[in-house]
């Protein structure tokens, strides 16, 4: 009997298996030559030839096109880890391609797919038992939390930037934005513009707007200003317009467009009065509007969009107002500084010293597009992760360290568990194996070679890592060589690994409609 629709596609038993297996270790395996320090990057060009140089791990798993739907799964670990704590998407989904690799050879000495995950899931509780122990006990000094920026942003594309120097921005903005709250890492902004080399990176104390002064006439620094935040439109009302078509008479047309004058030179006295010096307008700012507020020496932008608006009035304390009839001295916000800057084409409003709030903006400068993008993505995860290691938890050696440790307290704890499962615990610690073979490879060093000396340098010395140096690697502590990752992004590539390694396991049975 056919329950299913003619051009249903059907696979099962070991052929799912195996077939979705080979899709999500085939994922993993695209972007595990960027792993570390010394890993290489990606170019992907898309259908319309748009071009993203790359080696951040979520973004390639983005940018492809992947249809199989376990290989998804594996785009999926790499998202929930961006999403969970910006950073370790390669790692999560090198780990669970490799995890898939195990599982498979487990299933071809047939050992049942529910063991397999129950042992997975055994092998992962012990995993963060072990990270707990890792957990590094020293306060998170300003040096400290620098490595571990800087161990997030090495092997990046930051152009002609030092990782040190941009550690030490990132870090900056973070202390600025922490309070007894800890991190508001919202108030953090990252801005991008082309035309000086990366090293031109600068961390501005305020706000960034990308938009220019209403009015070429209006002034372009001013000290200790005064701000208002307009939602509205400084125009001729609509009435006024409708009144035209009843103008009989020269004299009646001149009288209107007198009161037109005045009513728009009325908004610009009204904030002169008021003692505005700068306006962020929501809506639009009429040319004639634009030219009196010229007059009195305020500087003047329209179409501030709507988060540029809010980001603005919480840094400066600047109440939005609907209308200039309610405009009252509480209602302004104030800054130090409101500055316009032309960069190439486009011209930039710095609004530094706001008074209300310590919202900063990392002002990232890059040659090309192509590295300003790049140093974007690198500057979030680092600031991602210096957030993550002072909200969640502290911080744990890198550079395969850690891992080491895993896989350790997890054979130590294998004895114990018996019986097939056993095997699958066992399996989990050869699979996180594969970060410190992988940055080894990445590094230039001989991966088995380098993974028998990273195990006894572990049993004798408790901690050891694979510290990349210059065009090589050694075995050394991260600790002393200032490699540090927070401790949640490891939690989490567990976690991530894990979950989506055994969803594809478990599934035996295929059913695809066209
Ligand atoms: P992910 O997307 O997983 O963050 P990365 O390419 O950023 O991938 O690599 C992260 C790994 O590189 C971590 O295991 C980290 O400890 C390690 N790492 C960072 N700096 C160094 C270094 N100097 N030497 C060795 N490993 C390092
Ligand atoms: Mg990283």
């Amino acid at each position: 009997m056919f329950i299913l629709a003619e051009d249903t596609q059907r696979t099962q038993g070991k052929d799912a298996q195996s077939s979705n297996i080979q899709a999500g270790k085939a994922v993993s395996e695209a972007v595990r030559t960027t792993l570390g320090p010394r890993g290489m990057d990606k170019m992907l060009v898309s259908d319309s030839g748009d071009v993203v140089i790359t080696n951040d791990g979520a973004t390639i798993l983005e940018e492809m096109d992947i249809e199989s739907p376990a290989a998804q799964m594996i785009v999926e670990v790499a998202q929930s880890q961006e999403e969970e704590v910006g950073d370790g998407t390669t790692t999560a989904s090198v780990l669970a391609g490799e995890l898939l690799a195990e599982a498979e050879s487990l299933l071809e000495d047939d050992v049942h797919p529910t063991t397999i995950v129950e042992g997975y899931h055994e092998a992962r509780a012990l995993s963060q038992e072990a990270i707990d122990q890792m957990v590094m006990d020293a306060e998170l000094t300003t040096d400290r939390l620098e490595s571990v920026a800087e161990s997030s942003m090495t092997g990046k594309g930051t152009g002609d930037i030092e990782a040190d120097d941009l550690a030490e921005t990132v870090v900056a903005s973070v202390e600025q934005v922490t309070g007894d709250d800890g991190v508001d890492r919202d108030a953090i902004t990252v801005r991008t513009q082309t035309g000086a080399s990366s090293s031109a990176t600068e961390l501005i104390q305020g706000t960034v707007l990308e938009e220019e002064p209403a009015h070429d006439a209006m002034p372009r620094d001013l000290s200790d200003a005064s701000i208002a935040v307009l939602d509205l439109d400084l125009e001729v009302r609509e009435a006024n317009i409708d009144a035209e078509y009843d103008i009989t008479s020269v004299d009646q047309l001149e009288a209107a467009v007198e009161a037109e004058e005045g009513e728009l030179r009325g908004y610009a006295d009204s904030l002169h009065e008021a003692g505005v010096d700068v306006a962020f307008v929501t809506g639009d700012i009429e040319d004639r509007v634009a030219s009196y507020l010229a007059k009195h020496d305020i500087l003047a932008y329209e179409s501030v969009g709507d988060s540029d608006a809010g980001a603005l009035a919480s840094a400066t304390g600047a109440r939005t107002v609907g209308s200039l009839t309610d405009l009252e001295a509480a209602d302004f916000g104030a800054a130090d500084r409101v500055r316009v800057e032309k960069f190439g084409e486009d011209e930039l409003t710095f609004t530094e010293g706001g008074a209300a709030s310590e919202a900063v903006t990392v002002f990232a400068r890059g040659g090309t597009e192509h590295v300003a993008d790049e140093l974007e993505r690198a500057l979030n995860d680092a600031l991602d992760v210096v957030t993550a290691a002072l909200d969640a938890g502290g911080v744990v050696p890198g550079a395969g360290a850690t891992e080491i440790a895993i896989a350790d307290h997890i054979r130590g704890s294998s004895a114990a568990i018996g019986g097939r499962k056993q095997l699958a615990v066992e399996a989990y610690a050869d699979a996180l194996d594969v970060i410190p073979r992988t940055l080894a490879g990445n590094t230039g060093m001989d991966p088995i070679d380098a993974l028998v000396d990273l195990r006894s340098r572990h049993d004798s010395e408790g901690v050891a890592g694979i510290v990349a140096h210059g065009q090589t690697g050694e075995i050394a502590d991260p600790h002393e060589e200032g490699v540090l990752d927070p401790a949640a992004v490891k939690r989490e590539a567990v976690e991530s690994a894990t979950e989506a390694a055994t969803m594809i396991v478990r599934i035996d049975d295929v059913i695809a409609s066209d």
